[in-house]
């Protein structure tokens, strides 16, 4: 059964999708089985895989309000199965008012592929809205990129509490999987200050590895592909494989 991780930070620009793609990458290049749901609008996820958002059919909003069936959203890439998303998801939260269990939507549909798969990641939008929600009715557990710079912990709070409030009403299991530091630069003290600061507050939760900032990671997406593929020497690259072997040791057994 797939472990179904939510990418889950409500502040925009710290990394979610970047650690989505590129941990995928690096966890189907390690041997795992792993689908990448897209269920942010904007759909970088999509177009990082080298999928186009723009004709992606059926996609994430086509199966949870037009009853598409997941199954055939899947499409297969040579860096992992992604369900694309696209702009239409961000008019879905207003539909899906309507709809009874509205918040089981993408937990009822990823169900359905658990058996194929040993990682499902859920790139999330940048709110802690019904999107969002859906993620985290959804995952086994949710990762928080955090990114190294002023301001890291702020809303920090406020997601845990919704989190605590799902797993009180919606998601009895829900867990955190663990904290990802990014776009660190060793150069910096500010990176050194804010990479203490997180370890303070999440007490053994933080991972070991911690994402440097390299040009590489951000130049990948614009050829379709995770930096494993872009550039395989990178720092990049190599940061996003030390990560998929820490979460594979993790949740080993
Ligand atoms: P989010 O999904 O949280 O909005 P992104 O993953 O899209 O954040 O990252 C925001 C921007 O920062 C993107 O342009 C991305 O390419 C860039 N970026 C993300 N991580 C890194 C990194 N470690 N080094 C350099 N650029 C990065
Ligand atoms: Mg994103």
């Amino acid at each position: 059964m797939a472990k179904t991780i939510a990418i889950v930070n409500q502040k925009g620009g710290v990394g979610k999708t970047t650690t989505c793609v590129n941990l995928a990458a690096a966890l189907k290049e390690a041997g795992a089985r792993v689908l990448v749901c897209d269920f942010d609008p904007q759909a970088n996820a999509t177009s990082g895989f080298g999928v186009d958002k723009t004709t992606a059919s059926p996609n994430i909003y086509d199966v949870l309000i037009n009853g598409a069936d997941v199954k055939r959203a899947v499409v297969e890439t040579p860096y992992g199965d992604v369900i694309p998303a696209n702009k239409a998801l961000a008019g879905a939260t207003v539909e899906m008012i309507a709809i009874d269990k509205r918040e089981y939507l993408l937990k009822n549909a990823l169900d359905q592929l658990a058996d194929k798969y040993d990682y499902i990641l859920i790139d999330c939008p940048p709110s802690l809205e019904l999107l969002t929600l859906d993620s985290l009715c959804a995952a086994d557990t949710v990762m928080v990129p955090v990114q190294c710079e002023y301001y890291a912990l702020e809303g920090l709070s406020d997601l845990l509490s919704t989190i605590r409030i799902v797993k009180r009403s919606l998601n009895p299991s829900i867990a955190l999987e663990g904290v990802v530091l990014t776009m660190y630069d060793g150069r910096t003290n500010l990176s050194m200050q804010v990479a203490e600061e997180v370890k303070r507050h999440f007490p053994g939760q933080v991972y070991a590895t911690v994402i440097p900032r390299n040009v590489r990671l951000a130049e990948a997406p614009s050829y379709g592909k995770p930096v494993t593929a872009y550039d395989s020497l990178s720092r990049g690259a190599e940061a996003y494989q030390e990560l998929a072997r820490e979460v594979m040791e993790k949740n080993k057994g």
